[in-house]
C-alpha cells in the first residue's frame, strides 16, 4: 500500500506527519499546477465542480508516483460532494483496477464503528503497536494545529510589517522546510523555531491596515491553486488576511459534531439571514461573513467554483448583509477559465474601494 492525499493546503504537511509517524509508505501530491488541472479535467464530468477535476488530476500525478490508496474526506450533504467519491473511485478503478479510496465522513453520517473502521485501514500496514499509532495521530494534529496557526499570524502581520514580502518569506519558506524535514521530531521543532520568529517580525502597530475576510467555498479558500493565491496577492498589497476555514478547523468540527458543539459562534451569526445548513459551507459563508464584520474587517471576498449549488445560495443572501451592516462584499467565481488578468483588476478594484472608504472615515 503506498498512500496518497489530494491537495487542500496544508492538509500536505499534516498528512506528510502523519505518515510518517506510522512509518507508512506514502507520496505526497505534486503543487497542483495549470497541468493537474488538465489531466483532472480530461477524465472528470465536463459539468463537475473545479475542485473535483484538481483532484483527479492529484491522484492521477500521485499514481504516476505508485499511489494506489488515497484518503478522501466525505459527505452526505446535498450538494455534488457527496457524489465525489463514487464518482472519483469509478475513474480511478478504470486507471488502475487495484487503487482504493478511503472516506473519512463525519461519525453522525456514517457511525462510529465504519468511521473507525475506515481509520484503521489507514493504519493496518504500520508497525507499530496501538499506542504509538495514537501518538503519530496526535503528532499529526498538533502539526496541522500549529501550520495553521502560523499561517494565520502571518497573513494577519502582512499589512503591518515594516519590510513588504518579510511575512510571504517566512510562510514560504517555513511550508518549504516542513515538506523537506526529516521525520516529525524535526517537523515540530521547525513549528517550534518558526513560532519564535512570527513573533519577532518587526511591524508598525499604529499603521491603519486594510483588513480582508476570505469566505466561500472550502476546497477554493484553502487550496491556493483553484483561488489563483489570492492571499498571497493580497499580502503583496499589504493587506491582511482573515479565514475560519482551514483544515484545522475542519477536524475541530468534524470531531465536535456528534456534541452539536461545532462552528456555534457561525452557526449563531448566521441565525438571522440563513437558519438551516444547506450543503457545502453555505450557512458557515454567511456566518463568517457577519463575523467578519463584527470582528473589524473593512470587505469580505466570497470565492466559490462556477456552479456551486451551495455558495450561490450564499451570494444571493450576502447583499443583504453587506445592505444592513456598510459593509462591502465582493465576489469572485472560479474555473478551468478565470483569466488572471480580469481576475486581478476586479480585487485591486475592491481595495481601492476599501481604501478610499477607509480614507473617508478619517477625514
Ligand atoms: S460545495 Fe460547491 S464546489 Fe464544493 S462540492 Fe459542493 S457544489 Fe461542488
Amino acid at each position: 500500500m503506498k498512500i496518497s492525499v489530494p491537495n487542500l493546503g496544508n492538509t500536505s504537511i499534516a498528512a506528510k506527519a502523519l505518515f510518517e509517524g506510522l512509518q507508512i509508505d506514502y507520496v505526497l501530491p505534486q503543487v497542483s499546477s495549470k497541468s493537474t488541472l488538465e489531466l483532472g479535467s480530461k477524465y472528470s464530468p465536463e459539468e463537475i465542480c473545479l475542485p473535483f477535476k484538481i483532484m483527479v488530476g492529484n491522484y492521477i500525478e500521485a499514481m504516476e508516483k505508485g499511489a494506489d490508496t488515497f484518503i478522501i474526506t466525505g459527505s452526505c450533504g446535498p450538494c455534488r460532494y457527496g457524489e465525489y467519491c463514487e464518482l472519483q473511485i469509478n475513474i480511478l478503478k478504470k486507471l488502475n483496477p487495484k487503487v482504493e479510496l478511503i472516506v473519512i465522513d463525519a461519525p453522525g453520517d456514517i457511525g462510529k464503528d465504519e468511521l473507525l473502521k475506515r481509520i484503521g485501514k489507514i493504519s493496518e500496514k504500520s508497525p507499530l503497536c496501538r499506542q504509538e499509532k495514537l501518538k503519530a495521530v496526535y503528532n499529526a494534529l498538533r502539526v496541522i494545529n500549529a501550520v495553521d496557526d502560523i499561517e494565520k499570524a502571518l497573513r494577519l502581520k502582512a499589512g503591518y510589517e515594516i519590510d513588504r514580502g518579510h511575512c510571504k518569506r517566512i510562510l514560504y519558506e517555513f511550508k518549504r522546510r516542513m515538506l523537506v524535514a526529516k521525520g516529525v521530531n524535526e517537523m515540530l521543532s521547525l513549528i517550534k523555531e518558526y513560532k519564535k520568529i512570527v513573533g519577532s517580525v518587526p511591524i508598525d502597530k499604529n499603521r491603519r491596515v486594510i483588513k480582508v475576510a476570505i469566505i466561500g467555498e472550502i476546497y477554493t479558500i484553502i487550496e491556493p491553486f483553484s483561488n489563483l493565491y489570492i492571499e498571497d496577492k493580497l499580502m503583496d498589497y499589504g493587506v491582511s488576511t482573515m479565514r475560519t476555514l482551514y483544515p484545522s478547523w475542519w477536524v475541530k468540527n468534524l470531531a465536535m459534531s456528534p456534541l452539536k458543539l461545532h462552528s456555534i459562534d457561525i452557526r449563531m451569526a448566521s441565525k438571522k439571514y440563513l437558519p438551516y445548513y444547506i450543503g457545502g459551507h453555505g450557512r458557515e459563508c454567511i456566518g463568517e461573513a457577519v463575523l467578519a464584520h463584527k470582528h473589524g474587517c473593512d470587505g469580505a471576498i466570497q470565492i466559490f467554483p462556477f456552479g456551486c449549488m451551495p455558495e450561490i445560495v450564499s451570494k444571493s443572501i450576502l447583499p443583504t448583509i453587506s445592505k444592513d451592516k456598510d459593509f462591502p462584499i465582493m465576489t469572485l467565481v472560479v474555473d478551468e477559465l478565470t483569466g488572471e488578468a480580469g481576475y486581478v483588476t476586479r480585487i485591486e478594484a475592491f481595495i481601492d474601494l476599501l481604501e478610499r472608504r477607509i480614507k473617508k472615515c478619517i477625514i
